[in-house]
């Protein structure tokens, strides 16, 4: 089944051509953002004329750090009731756009620290606007919420069909402000959501032809847009390659290649996209047997081979100093297997072959 219970705006002005979707969401908005990206990307700049024009008051909570955490969950949740807020509206990277999901939800069923992954809890919410201002996550267009668990150093997502934004405001244009190294790792986020969509043991084939144009779009534009940020035509590909991988990921989730990135980002600080990056070719070669021909399809849509897509990934020289050692092994190969991604792959993982991956990057 394909499941999409967004209403998606893209390209340029899509917030301009929202101002009449944003009518009837509600009367006060809790703007949820990190420090500098609304402003950055033109966005807050857009979306207040937008507000205004409607009537809607709003208030801000720009507390959102990358990879959000149950406290700042926690404090949005605070500050929504306190303004009296009825909507939000996530406004940057997957960071404040996955925490303005889990403030709607909290607010709406009054959850503690505690209940922030009790999706049996989740009972309601309040209606959630989604402005991206990476082109990675697709989060916009996902039911999904990656926190961080601060007191347990564990980062983790729910998914619950109520989280999927009421409303998407895609404009490309709010990425052109994202440096070199945003763009590098949310792309390569984006391609890991893609290439999933196809590993997943939930793969979904009506999802197919928009997984293969999504990676033709990062393979063919990502350079360009790297070099020269500006480049309407390279961004708008990039946009829509990462929604394409929201809207796969919504229907496959993620696994192994998520699951295994999470503990670098907790441990070593590395960007979640890049976090997927480095371990993608060691993931496509353990998968290969089970999924290698969806793959194989995928990358010939567009005349590559595997050899010719691992050799463009290579020049991405997506490149991380940590310090990988037995012991970080021993801890997190456990917490790897723990992860409910796990059941999503397309072949059985075990123990010493997510060992075998971490091994790689020493
Ligand atoms: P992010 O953590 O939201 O942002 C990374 C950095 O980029 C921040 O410093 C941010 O600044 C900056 N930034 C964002 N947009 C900018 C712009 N237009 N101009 C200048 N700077 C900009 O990065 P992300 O990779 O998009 O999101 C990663 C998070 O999403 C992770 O927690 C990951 O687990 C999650 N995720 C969620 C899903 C899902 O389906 N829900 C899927 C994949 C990943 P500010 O601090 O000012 O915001
Ligand atoms: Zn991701």
């Amino acid at each position: 089944m394909f499941y999409l219970n967004t209403k998606v705006m893209f390209g340029k002005d899509a917030l301009q051509r929202s101002v009449p979707l944003l009518a009837g969401l509600g009367q006060r908005a809790l703007l949820v953002t990190g420090k500098r990206s609304a402003s950055a990307s033109g966005a807050l700049a857009d979306l207040e004329p937008a507000l205004t024009a409607n009537g809607i008051q709003w208030h801000t909570f720009d507390e959102v750090s990358e990879n959000p955490d149950l406290d700042t969950i926690m404090a949005g949740k605070e500050r929504f009731l306190s303004a009296n807020c009825d909507f939000v509206i996530g406004i940057g990277g997957g960071s404040p756009l996955d925490a303005a999901k889990a403030i709607s939800m909290a607010a709406a069923n009054d959850l503690k620290r505690s209940q922030l992954y009790s999706t049996e809890e989740f009972l309601r919410a309040h209606p959630i606007v989604a402005i991206p201002t990476t082109a990675g996550t697709g989060s916009e267009v996902t039911q999904y919420s990656v926190l961080n668990d601060n007191k347990r150093n564990i980062k983790a997502g729910w998914g619950h069909e109520l989280a999927f934004p009421t409303l998407a405001i895609i404009d490309p244009r709010y990425t052109f402000s994202c440096s070199y190294h945003v763009t590098l790792n949310t792309a390569v986020d984006a391609l890991s959501h893609l290439l999933e969509g196809l590993y997943s043991q939930s793969r979904e084939p009506i999802i197919y032809p928009l997984i293969h144009k999504g990676i033709a779009l990062i393979v063919q534009n990502l350079k360009t847009a790297l070099q020269e940020p500006q480049n309407y035509a390279a961004r708008e590909a990039l946009a829509l390659a990462s929604m394409y991988g929201g809207m796969a990921i919504a229907q496959s989730s993620t696994s192994l290649q998520h699951s295994i990135g999470y503990p670098l980002t907790t441990t070593f600080d590395v960007p979640h996209g890049l976090a997927n990056g480095i371990v993608m070719p060691q993931i496509m070669e353990l998968f290969w047997d089970a999924a290698g021909d969806l793959v194989g399809d995928a990358l010939g849509s567009f005349g590559y081979t595997r050899a010719e897509f691992l050799a463009w990934l290579e020049s991405l020289n997506l490149n991380v100093e940590m310090t990988i050692d037995e012991q970080f092994i021993q801890d997190k190969v456990p917490e790897v297997m723990a992860s409910r991604n796990m059941a999503n792959n397309p072949l059985t993982v075990d123990a010493e072959d997510i060992a075998a991956i971490y091994r790689s990057l020493i």
